[in-house]
């Protein structure tokens, strides 16, 4: 598939197999070996809209899936500012 070139630095976009990791209805999933243009020069990510729309469907259809990961999740309570010496 053609990306072209990359709209901000004008890179070299080159299609590479991604694991994505995508949220439908709250619901966290990984999708592995997602074709997607990868620009080489900034790494800016290009998702092809037929892509998008298959993962999606298979979200939809709720697929069985390869294999079910746990993943870990943290209540964020912000970091302690470091004491400022004067
Ligand atoms: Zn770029």
């Amino acid at each position: 598939m053609d990306y072209g070139k990359c709209e901000y630095c004008g890179g070299h976009i080159v299609e590479k197999l991604c694991t994505e990791d995508r949220r439908y209805n709250g619901e966290l999933m990984v999708f592995r070996n997602v074709p997607i243009g990868i620009c080489q020069k900034c790494g800016e990510r290009y998702y092809k809209g037929p892509i998008l729309e298959t993962m999606e469907e298979m979200a939809q259809k709720k697929l069985k899936a390869v294999r079910v990961i746990s993943v870990p999740e943290y209540e964020f309570t912000g970091v302690p500012l470091p004491q400022v010496m004067w």
